[in-house]
Protein backbone atom coordinates (compact mmCIF):
# COMPACT_ATOMS: atom_id res chain seq x y z
CA UNK A 1 0.00 0.00 0.00
CA UNK A 2 1.49 3.29 -1.12
CA UNK A 3 0.44 5.14 2.11
CA UNK A 4 -0.46 2.68 4.60
CA UNK A 5 -2.46 3.91 8.27
CA UNK A 6 0.82 3.49 10.27
CA UNK A 7 3.00 6.22 8.26
CA UNK A 8 3.97 8.88 10.98
CA UNK A 9 3.90 12.64 10.72
CA UNK A 10 7.20 14.79 10.54
CA UNK A 11 7.54 17.52 12.86
CA UNK A 12 9.66 20.59 13.36
CA UNK A 13 9.70 22.67 16.53
CA UNK A 14 10.62 25.53 17.61
CA UNK A 15 12.77 25.07 21.17
CA UNK A 16 13.23 28.03 21.97
CA UNK A 17 15.10 28.50 25.28
CA UNK A 18 16.16 25.71 27.01
CA UNK A 19 13.97 26.17 29.81
CA UNK A 20 11.00 24.97 27.90
CA UNK A 21 12.45 21.55 29.13
CA UNK A 22 11.42 22.52 32.26
CA UNK A 23 8.59 24.62 32.36
CA UNK A 24 4.86 23.95 32.19
CA UNK A 25 4.19 26.30 29.90
CA UNK A 26 1.36 27.22 26.46
CA UNK A 27 4.41 25.74 24.78
CA UNK A 28 5.67 22.85 26.51
CA UNK A 29 1.81 22.03 27.07
CA UNK A 30 1.38 21.72 23.25
CA UNK A 31 4.94 19.36 22.84
CA UNK A 32 2.90 16.84 25.72
CA UNK A 33 -0.09 17.04 23.75
CA UNK A 34 1.46 16.22 20.75
CA UNK A 35 3.52 13.49 22.00
CA UNK A 36 0.43 11.66 23.38
CA UNK A 37 -1.71 12.48 20.37
CA UNK A 38 0.85 10.98 17.70
CA UNK A 39 0.92 6.95 17.80
CA UNK A 40 4.25 6.15 19.43
CA UNK A 41 7.06 6.08 17.11
CA UNK A 42 9.45 3.07 16.58
CA UNK A 43 12.32 5.69 16.92
CA UNK A 44 12.79 9.10 16.52
CA UNK A 45 15.42 10.65 13.92
CA UNK A 46 16.09 14.29 15.23
CA UNK A 47 17.74 17.03 13.45
CA UNK A 48 18.93 19.76 16.02
CA UNK A 49 20.14 23.14 15.60
CA UNK A 50 23.04 22.42 17.66
CA UNK A 51 24.97 19.69 16.38
CA UNK A 52 27.19 21.07 13.37
CA UNK A 53 29.70 19.03 11.58
CA UNK A 54 31.67 19.16 8.87
CA UNK A 55 30.76 16.23 6.88
CA UNK A 56 27.10 14.91 7.56
CA UNK A 57 26.86 11.82 10.80
CA UNK A 58 24.16 10.11 11.99
CA UNK A 59 24.45 8.98 15.96
CA UNK A 60 24.98 5.04 16.02
CA UNK A 61 26.03 4.54 19.82
CA UNK A 62 24.09 1.92 22.05
CA UNK A 63 23.55 4.71 25.07
CA UNK A 64 23.68 8.26 23.80
CA UNK A 65 24.71 10.90 26.26
CA UNK A 66 22.48 13.82 27.54
CA UNK A 67 24.31 16.59 26.48
CA UNK A 68 23.80 19.82 28.46
CA UNK A 69 24.97 22.35 25.85
CA UNK A 70 24.30 25.75 27.40
CA UNK A 71 25.43 27.72 30.27
CA UNK A 72 23.93 30.56 32.93
CA UNK A 73 20.89 28.16 33.68
CA UNK A 74 19.82 26.55 36.67
CA UNK A 75 21.11 23.54 38.03
CA UNK A 76 17.77 21.91 37.61
CA UNK A 77 18.38 22.32 33.61
CA UNK A 78 21.80 20.54 33.90
CA UNK A 79 20.14 17.63 35.89
CA UNK A 80 17.76 16.26 33.46
CA UNK A 81 19.10 13.53 31.46
CA UNK A 82 17.04 11.25 28.70
CA UNK A 83 17.87 8.13 28.68
CA UNK A 84 16.83 7.07 25.30
CA UNK A 85 18.67 4.13 23.50
CA UNK A 86 20.27 4.53 20.63
CA UNK A 87 19.75 2.36 17.31
CA UNK A 88 23.00 1.01 15.28
CA UNK A 89 20.70 -1.31 13.13
CA UNK A 90 18.87 2.28 12.20
CA UNK A 91 21.59 4.60 12.22
CA UNK A 92 23.42 2.00 9.36
CA UNK A 93 19.59 1.89 7.56
CA UNK A 94 19.67 5.79 7.40
CA UNK A 95 23.57 6.11 6.23
CA UNK A 96 22.44 3.62 3.46
CA UNK A 97 19.27 5.66 2.33
CA UNK A 98 21.28 9.07 2.17
CA UNK A 99 22.97 9.19 -1.73
CA UNK A 100 23.64 12.86 -1.44
CA UNK A 101 26.17 13.35 0.46
CA UNK A 102 28.30 10.64 2.41
CA UNK A 103 26.83 9.93 5.94
CA UNK A 104 29.22 8.87 8.86
CA UNK A 105 28.27 6.34 11.63
CA UNK A 106 28.89 8.60 15.15
CA UNK A 107 30.03 7.21 18.69
CA UNK A 108 30.74 10.73 20.25
CA UNK A 109 27.72 13.11 20.09
CA UNK A 110 24.63 12.16 21.88
CA UNK A 111 21.37 14.14 22.45
CA UNK A 112 21.50 18.13 22.47
CA UNK A 113 19.29 20.27 24.18
CA UNK A 114 17.64 20.84 20.91
CA UNK A 115 16.30 17.16 20.90
CA UNK A 116 16.20 16.50 24.43
CA UNK A 117 14.37 19.62 25.75
CA UNK A 118 11.05 18.56 23.30
CA UNK A 119 11.62 15.00 23.84
CA UNK A 120 11.13 15.48 27.68
CA UNK A 121 8.21 17.35 27.16
CA UNK A 122 6.44 14.74 24.36
CA UNK A 123 7.84 11.26 25.30
CA UNK A 124 8.42 11.55 28.71
CA UNK A 125 9.39 7.97 29.59
CA UNK A 126 12.80 7.88 26.71
CA UNK A 127 11.44 4.48 26.06
CA UNK A 128 11.74 5.47 22.36
CA UNK A 129 15.40 5.03 20.67
CA UNK A 130 16.71 8.42 19.91
CA UNK A 131 18.76 9.51 16.51
CA UNK A 132 20.41 12.51 15.67
CA UNK A 133 21.39 13.50 11.97
CA UNK A 134 23.92 16.10 11.63
CA UNK A 135 23.59 19.60 9.62
CA UNK A 136 26.75 19.57 7.70
CA UNK A 137 27.94 23.10 7.36
CA UNK A 138 28.99 22.84 4.19
CA UNK A 139 25.51 22.02 2.18
CA UNK A 140 23.74 24.71 0.92
CA UNK A 141 20.02 24.94 2.38
CA UNK A 142 18.88 23.06 -1.39
CA UNK A 143 21.63 20.22 -0.29
CA UNK A 144 19.86 19.74 3.34
CA UNK A 145 16.48 19.63 1.44
CA UNK A 146 17.24 16.69 -0.83
CA UNK A 147 19.10 14.88 1.58
CA UNK A 148 15.31 15.00 3.45
CA UNK A 149 13.95 13.93 0.83
CA UNK A 150 15.74 10.65 1.02
CA UNK A 151 14.51 10.23 4.46
CA UNK A 152 10.54 10.32 3.42
CA UNK A 153 10.42 6.16 3.44
CA UNK A 154 11.27 5.94 6.91
CA UNK A 155 8.10 8.03 7.27
CA UNK A 156 5.95 4.65 6.76
CA UNK A 157 8.34 2.47 9.00
CA UNK A 158 7.03 3.88 11.77
CA UNK A 159 10.03 6.63 12.41
CA UNK A 160 9.32 10.07 13.63
CA UNK A 161 11.51 12.54 11.76
CA UNK A 162 11.93 15.44 14.15
CA UNK A 163 13.59 19.09 13.23
CA UNK A 164 14.67 21.47 15.84
CA UNK A 165 15.17 24.64 15.46
CA UNK A 166 13.56 28.45 14.96
CA UNK A 167 11.98 29.45 12.27
CA UNK A 168 13.10 33.16 13.72
CA UNK A 169 16.28 32.79 15.69
CA UNK A 170 18.10 36.23 16.26
CA UNK A 171 19.78 36.06 19.99
CA UNK A 172 21.04 39.25 19.43
CA UNK A 173 17.98 41.24 18.80
CA UNK A 174 16.13 39.29 21.74
CA UNK A 175 14.47 41.53 24.22
CA UNK A 176 14.12 39.71 27.32
CA UNK A 177 10.81 42.03 28.13
CA UNK A 178 8.09 40.20 29.07
CA UNK A 179 5.88 43.29 27.39
CA UNK A 180 8.24 43.53 24.50
CA UNK A 181 6.50 43.27 21.22
CA UNK A 182 7.78 40.84 18.08
CA UNK A 183 9.41 42.80 15.57
CA UNK A 184 8.12 43.48 12.41
CA UNK A 185 11.00 41.61 10.37
CA UNK A 186 10.42 38.45 12.21
CA UNK A 187 6.32 38.51 12.06
CA UNK A 188 7.12 39.71 8.10
CA UNK A 189 9.71 36.51 7.48
CA UNK A 190 7.43 34.29 10.29
CA UNK A 191 4.38 34.54 8.03
CA UNK A 192 6.03 34.68 5.01
CA UNK A 193 7.51 30.91 5.88
CA UNK A 194 3.60 30.05 7.02
CA UNK A 195 2.59 31.23 3.81
CA UNK A 196 5.19 29.34 1.76
CA UNK A 197 4.49 26.13 3.55
CA UNK A 198 0.25 26.75 2.97
CA UNK A 199 1.11 26.95 -0.91
CA UNK A 200 3.49 24.08 -0.82
CA UNK A 201 5.70 26.38 -2.16
CA UNK A 202 8.64 24.35 -0.96
CA UNK A 203 11.25 26.23 -3.66
CA UNK A 204 10.31 29.60 -1.89
CA UNK A 205 11.23 27.94 1.99
CA UNK A 206 14.38 26.58 0.75
CA UNK A 207 15.45 29.67 -0.96
CA UNK A 208 14.81 31.83 1.83
CA UNK A 209 17.55 34.05 2.22
CA UNK A 210 15.84 35.70 -1.27
CA UNK A 211 13.66 37.11 0.92
CA UNK A 212 16.53 39.88 1.65
CA UNK A 213 16.71 41.63 4.84
CA UNK A 214 13.79 40.22 6.85
CA UNK A 215 15.70 36.90 6.16
CA UNK A 216 18.77 38.23 7.12
CA UNK A 217 17.28 39.59 10.20
CA UNK A 218 15.30 36.32 11.24
CA UNK A 219 18.49 33.87 10.34
CA UNK A 220 21.11 35.71 10.47
CA UNK A 221 22.80 32.29 10.67
CA UNK A 222 21.16 29.18 8.76
CA UNK A 223 21.72 26.34 11.67
CA UNK A 224 18.16 26.97 13.20
CA UNK A 225 16.27 27.15 9.95
CA UNK A 226 17.75 24.37 8.39
CA UNK A 227 16.11 21.88 10.36
CA UNK A 228 12.79 22.90 8.66
CA UNK A 229 13.73 21.96 5.30
CA UNK A 230 14.28 18.45 5.94
CA UNK A 231 10.78 18.47 7.53
CA UNK A 232 9.05 19.64 4.60
CA UNK A 233 11.06 17.70 2.49
CA UNK A 234 8.95 15.14 3.63
CA UNK A 235 5.77 16.13 3.02
CA UNK A 236 3.97 13.82 0.06
CA UNK A 237 1.06 15.31 -2.61
CA UNK A 238 -1.53 13.92 -0.19
CA UNK A 239 -0.10 15.66 2.91
CA UNK A 240 -0.90 18.49 4.63
CA UNK A 241 0.66 21.15 6.55
CA UNK A 242 -0.54 22.40 10.17
CA UNK A 243 1.12 24.48 12.56
CA UNK A 244 0.83 23.08 16.23
CA UNK A 245 2.33 26.38 17.68
CA UNK A 246 2.67 29.50 16.39
CA UNK A 247 3.90 32.95 18.37
CA UNK A 248 6.73 35.11 18.17
CA UNK A 249 8.85 35.45 21.89
CA UNK A 250 11.35 37.87 23.33
CA UNK A 251 10.61 39.30 20.19
CA UNK A 252 12.99 37.69 18.07
CA UNK A 253 12.39 33.72 18.25
CA UNK A 254 9.55 32.33 16.42
CA UNK A 255 8.42 29.51 18.48
CA UNK A 256 5.95 28.15 15.46
CA UNK A 257 5.99 24.11 14.84
CA UNK A 258 5.38 22.71 11.74
CA UNK A 259 3.34 19.24 10.99
CA UNK A 260 3.47 17.43 7.69
CA UNK A 261 0.78 14.81 7.86
ZN1 LIG B 1 18.57 26.57 19.87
Amino acid sequence: MKYPNHKMPALFLGHGSPMNALENNSFSKTWELLGKSITQPKAILAVSAHWETRGTYVTAMEHPRTIHDFGNFPQALFDIQYPAKGDLELAQKIQSIITKTQVELDYNWGLDHGTWSLLTQMFPNADIPVLQLSLNRDLSPKEHYEIGRELRLLKSEGILVLGSGNIVHNLSKMNLDPRSKPFDWAVKFDEKIKQSLLESDHQAVVEYESLGEVARLSAPTPEHFLPLLYIIALQETEERVTFPVEGVVSGAISMRGVMVS
